[in-house]
Order: structure tokens, then C-alpha cells, then sequence
């Protein structure tokens, strides 16, 4: 008998593939993947509507199981961060962060990077592998179901996930704890381009999570070649990490600027509009004390993207050791954003959310990362990376 497999690294097409090996027709398929994506279940037992010996053969031939959870930790501001086993030695992490109007969860698409960003701990951990589908999908079902379970315990928001629920896709919106997902965990999601497009489709899917791709957000470091993939596959909202208004300083910050500069990178940009869920590319810059942050970067930085409809992300720098780089101060970061605002761009800067709980990228598996020396291991695994 073949290996079991796990149904979460299934997208439709997938699981309508298997379920037709076994003979079963296409709306089998769909309704699997209700029970599985919608009522967030595990157990084929309850799985009351499948037809028994179609349920016998998913108990012997399948299962599914999101990654197992080391931590789960809720910062006084309710940001929650889930750190994740990935195996060998690997931790990933996954972060919710409730508003008032949404809720969005951030997702890991690698243990480790091989971009290697100066300012990131992620990159600085060196590159170890790329998730599955199972493991990036498995983040959004755990999530859903921890929040879920938590509500139900608190009494507020309960949703039932009994067999009989009825579950239609308006209905389930408004009580799912997830509206939004960005792709700004661990990892560059455009060097792990299948699993990404995967999870992508599972999560727009109307018989899965059925999330607007509005409310979808790949963020890349600038894969320029996979930015063009992503426009014909699957548009969702795209964040691409800027960081510096010229090549030679991105090519410090941004590595794969070398290979990629930055007149590619903002064409790159155009082209995905023509096809993108919303008419803007949201730019992502980190602050840097002294390195990015003055009025002459800021004016660069407006020439450079005047072509590009787009909305500017100030993220003030999360420090974490050995890093050798420095917040902007406060004032500076409210200078910056006034000299963009001035210029017509949209700017907002990010709020520092779950600080108690270390929530920013990279932070809390750099932590778990140090004490199990998976450091010295991981220096002796080649990382083959296609950088195309
Ligand atoms: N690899 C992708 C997505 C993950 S990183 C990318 O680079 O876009 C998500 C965001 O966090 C990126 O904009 C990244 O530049 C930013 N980031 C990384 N390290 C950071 C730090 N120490 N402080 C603040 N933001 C950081
Ligand atoms: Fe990788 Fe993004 Fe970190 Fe750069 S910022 S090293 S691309 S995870």
C-alpha cells in the first residue's frame, strides 16, 4: 500500500486527483474538503456525510495533521504567536493579530531564508528548507481552530463544529476569526513558488477558506521573474520589500537586488498591476537609523516609484542581537512619512504589535533556533537554492 498522505497539502485539484484513483467522483472531493478546510475537522469518523467504506479508506490511506505547536503564546494586545515544529530541529512561527475591523494572520513560507537581508534574523539564520503546502495551509487551520476554540471557551463568537452544521461560504466569513492573511512570516514565499501558489488556492477556494484575494498579501523581497508567475497564476494583493531608494544601497540591505535591480523590479511592478486584486503595490520599508531614514532617501525614494501606484509601509526596525542596526527614532520615522505624505503617496506606519511576545519577523524561532544549536547544524547542509 502506498505511503499515507496528508490531505492538507492538498489543493482542489490535488484532492480531486486522488479521490479519483480511489474511484470517488468529483463532489466527494468537494466535500472532503469542506470538512476539512470549513469545519477545520481531523477526525473521518465525524465526517458523517462521507459514505463509510470512502471513510475507511481515508483512515487507512490518509490523515491531517497541521505542523505541532511548541508555543502558543497571547501578548496583553491579543497579537497571538504560534511557534511551530518543523522537523529536524526546525521552528517556524505564525502570528495573529486581531483589529477592530479584521483579523489577519501572518504565515511562514520557510524554516530559515536564503535572501539574507541585513536586518532580518530570519535570513541571518541561513537558509534550511522550503515548507509544504501541508505546513504553510496547516498554519491558517491551526490558527482558525486555536481561535475558534478559545472564543467557544470565552462564550464569544462560538462556532459550533459539529457534523451537522451547515456551514454555507457567506455564513462562515462572518464568524471565521481570520479575514486576512499576509504572506510576512518566515521565508521569501516567491522561492518556494509551487507551495505558495498551492496555499494561495486553498485559501481563495470557495469549498475551503474562501478569503478575498484583496484580503490576500504575498509579500516578496522582489523575485522579480516569480512577480510575473504569481500576476498570471494567481493575482492576490502584492508587498514588495523596498527598503532603500538606489541599487547600491539595496544591494547591501536586499542581496537579491544583485540579481534583480531595481528598474527591473519596479517594471516588475507595473506589469503585475494590470492584473492585481487592488490598483496599488504596497511597499514595504524598514527604518534604519542613519542607513535609510534621511530626507534625501525619502526624495529617491518618490522618484523611483512615481510610476508605480502604491501605497508606502514604514516599518520601524525590530532590533535583535548582532544585528549592528538601530531604530530611527520616532521623529524621524514621522519626518519620513510626512515627506511621502506631502508627495501624494498614501503612507502609514506599522503599529510594533505583541512587542512582550517578540511578534516581529524571524524573532522567536531566532530564540529557539540559538538553544538548540541549530546554527552549527545547518551550516553543515548545503543550501541549494534556484535563484531564478
Ligand atoms: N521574505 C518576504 C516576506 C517575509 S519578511 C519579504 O522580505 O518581503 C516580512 C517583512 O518583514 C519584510 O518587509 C521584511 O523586510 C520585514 N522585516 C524583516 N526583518 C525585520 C526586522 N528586524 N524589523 C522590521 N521588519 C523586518
Ligand atoms: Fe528573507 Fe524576507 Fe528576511 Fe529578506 S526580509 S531575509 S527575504 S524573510
Amino acid at each position: 500500500m502506498s505511503e499515507a498522505v496528508n490531505l492538507l497539502g492538498l489543493d482542489a485539484q490535488a484532492l480531486a486527483a486522488l479521490c479519483g484513483q480511489w474511484g470517488e467522483r468529483p463532489f466527494r472531493a468537494r466535500q472532503l474538503q469542506r470538512w476539512i478546510h470549513q469545519r477545520l475537522g481531523d477526525d473521518f469518523d465525524t465526517m458523517s456525510d462521507l459514505a463509510k467504506d470512502f471513510r475507511h479508506r481515508l483512515k487507512q490511506q490518509a490523515f491531517v495533521r497541521a505542523p505541532q505547536v511548541i508555543r502558543d503564546h497571547t501578548s496583553a494586545d491579543g497579537t497571538r504567536k504560534w511557534l511551530l515544529d518543523v522537523g529536524a530541529g526546525n521552528a517556524v512561527e505564525c502570528v495573529f493579530i486581531p483589529e477592530s475591523n479584521r483579523g489577519t494572520l501572518c504565515v511562514s513560507t520557510q524554516a530559515g531564508c536564503a535572501v539574507n537581508c541585513r536586518f532580518c534574523s530570519t535570513g541571518k539564520q541561513g537558509f534550511s528548507r522550503n515548507l509544504g503546502v501541508d505546513e504553510i495551509i496547516g498554519q491558517l487551520w491551526l490558527a482558525n481552530r486555536a481561535l475558534i476554540a478559545s472564543a467557544s471557551q470565552a462564550g464569544a463568537g462560538v462556532m459550533r463544529l459539529d457534523a451537522d452544521e451547515r456551514l454555507a461560504g457567506e455564513g462562515l466569513q462572518s464568524v471565521r476569526p481570520i479575514s486576512n492573511v499576509v504572506f510576512m512570516g518566515m521565508g521569501e514565499p516567491l522561492q518556494n513558488y509551487a507551495a505558495t501558489l498551492s496555499a494561495l488556492r486553498l485559501m481563495l477556494d470557495d469549498n475551503a477558506y474562501g478569503l478575498s484575494r484583496r484580503r490576500v498579501t504575498v509579500s516578496t523581497s522582489g523575485v522579480v521573474p516569480m512577480i510575473d508567475r504569481l500576476r498570471d497564476d494567481c493575482p492576490v494583493a502584492l508587498a514588495v520589500s523596498l527598503h532603500a531608494p538606489d541599487d547600491a544601497l539595496r544591494d547591501q540591505l536586499v542581496p537579491i537586488n544583485r540579481k534583480y535591480p531595481l528598474a527591473e523590479l519596479m517594471k516588475a511592478c507595473q506589469r503585475y498591476l494590470d492584473k492585481a486584486p487592488r490598483d496599488f503595490i504596497t511597499f514595504e520599508y524598514v527604518m534604519l537609523d542613519g542607513v535609510n531614514d534621511s530626507d534625501a532617501h525619502a526624495r529617491a525614494l518618490i522618484n523611483l516609484t512615481r510610476d508605480v501606484p502604491s501605497k508606502f509601509n514604514l516599518i520601524p526596525f525590530n532590533p535583535f542581537p548582532e544585528s549592528g542596526l538601530r531604530r530611527s527614532t520616532d521623529a524621524r520615522v514621522k519626518g519620513f512619512a510626512q515627506r511621502l505624505i506631502d508627495a501624494g503617496i498614501v503612507t502609514t506606519v506599522r503599529k510594533t504589535r505583541g512587542d512582550d511576545i517578540d511578534a516581529a519577523c524571524g524573532q522567536l524561532a531566532g530564540e529557539v533556533q540559538d538553544r538548540t544549536r541549530l546554527k552549527e547544524r545547518n551550516a553543515r547542509i548545503p543550501a541549494v537554492v534556484e535563484l531564478r
